[in-house]
């Protein structure tokens, strides 16, 4: 194919390593060019340290254009409209077009979707929100902590539970958890179960030994930021000092906007190639990581259809199938690279441990998690990988 324009719109987990691997591929009359509306890449595995202050938002951050590999052009930019049928985008910065595009916009967050919510909790799922969770927590030392997650999907389903882990060990090492409660209110109904049974039970067994209480099944209604009390929808309530709640995550309204989305408000794939399957374009167009939904052939319950956790190793595999497949095209070959439903997450559990959970999202009859108990050497595991995408070695 004669020279060609790739537009990956959106530079997080997804975006970047589209962008590394395609420009890996492709000879440079193959024009890559990657818009996004920050200039700094954050790795979402972080913020829990930015809450209990042992990292500022400075050694968690890159610049977006340090980590991007040569001749890729990144423009920083808001999108504002997205023409999916013809490979064109509206932006702050003028107009672009593709002759093949990837959106990688990732999940935004709506502490408003929930009456009261927003006025009355924290969250550590921004910097910035980290940041003012630290201040609040430094100073709390008597009472009541609840974990609240109101809604699924969102991402990283380990996170929740990692910062209650990890808030256990931070007031047992100040000798005052005795005086502080711990405990998570949920719509789930039990940690990470996409994974399985036996994953779930184990992240569940982890925190009530831990003296940490656990609610599944917790439908919120809403917040009373006066009485500090949340009401959920079985009539019961629950009152509260600290109040940090995972936000209701939802597609970026200029997805929505294009009207990619099916009825579960993401934009559907194919599971395998990524390719979007709700529109028709006249361009090969792919969609990657958290904006997406990505249907598991598995299920542990026959009427309880499953999809794929939002995470950045996910992501960032979408955007490694994304880019062979466009770049086999522009080369006139087949592509045979295909998503094969692998990844891992990691579990801080405090006192500088983790465990790495191995999953395998695509197997009959339901997705599998194989894992070891909690060791400082998968510690060093999550710390290298870390490090790895704020020095751009990123696939
Ligand atoms: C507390 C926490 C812990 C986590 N821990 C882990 C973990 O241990 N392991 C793991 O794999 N994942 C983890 N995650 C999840 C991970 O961060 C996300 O799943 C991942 O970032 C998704 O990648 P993405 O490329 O789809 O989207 P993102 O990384 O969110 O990137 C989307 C990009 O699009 C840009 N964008 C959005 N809208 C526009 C617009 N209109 N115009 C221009 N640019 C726009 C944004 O600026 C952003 O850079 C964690 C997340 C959190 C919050």
């Amino acid at each position: 194919m004669n020279s060609t324009t790739t537009l990956i719109l959106g530079g997080g987990f997804g975006g970047m390593a589209a962008a590394h691997t395609l420009r890996s591929l492709l000879p440079l009359e193959h024009k890559i060019i990657l818009v996004d509306k920050s200039p700094y890449f954050i790795v979402g595995a972080t913020k829990t340290w930015v809450m209990l202050g042992t990292k500022n938002a400075g050694e968690i951050t890159a610049q977006r254009e340090k980590i991007l590999p040569q001749n890729v052009a990144f423009v920083e930019s808001d999108i504002h409209t997205i023409d999916s049928k013809s490979g064109e985008v509206e932006t702050s910065r003028g107009g672009y077009r593709g002759d093949f595009m990837i959106i990688a916009l990732g999940a935004d967050l709506n502490m408003g979707a929930i009456p009261g919510l927003d006025s009355a909790a924290h969250t550590f799922y921004t910097v910035g929100d980290a940041m003012r969770l630290q201040v609040e927590l430094q100073e709390f030392t008597k009472g009541d902590i609840v974990f609240l997650i109101p809604r699924i999907p969102f991402k990283c389903p380990p996170a929740p539970y990692e910062a209650a882990l990890m808030l256990d060990h931070h007031y047992t090492r100040l000798n005052v958890r005795d005086q502080i409660s711990i405990s998570i209110y949920t719509v789930e109904p039990g940690p990470m179960s996409t994974a399985g049974p036996e994953i779930s039970s184990f992240v569940r067994g982890m925190i009530e030994e831990r003296n940490i209480g656990y609610h599944p099944l917790k439908q919120t209604e809403s917040i009373d930021e006066k009485r500090r009390t949340i009401t959920f929808n079985d009539g019961s309530e629950k009152r509260y000092e600290v109040l940090i709640a995972v936000p209701p995550h939802q597609v970026p309204e200029v997805i929505l906007k294009a009207g990619l989305c099916n009825d579960s408000g993401w934009i559907p794939v194919d599971p395998k190639t990524m390719k979007v399957t709700s529109q028709k374009s006249n361009i090969p167009l792919y969609a990657i990581g958290d904006n997406t939904v990505v249907p598991l052939p598995g299920r542990y319950k026959p009427d309880k259809p499953l999809v794929l956790p939002k995470a950045g190793v996910f992501a960032a595999s979408h955007g490694i199938i994304a880019a062979k497949q466009i770049a086999a095209a522009i080369k006139g070959e087949t592509g045979h690279d295909e998503f094969d439903g692998k990844g891992y997450c990691y579990i801080e559990t405090g006192g500088e441990e983790a465990l790495k959970g191995e999953g395998s999202f695509f197997e009959l009859p339901h997705p599998r998690m194989d894992r070891r108990m909690p060791d400082k050497e998968q510690y060093q595991d999550k710390i290298g990988w870390i490090e790895g995408w704020l020095h751009g070695k990123i696939v």
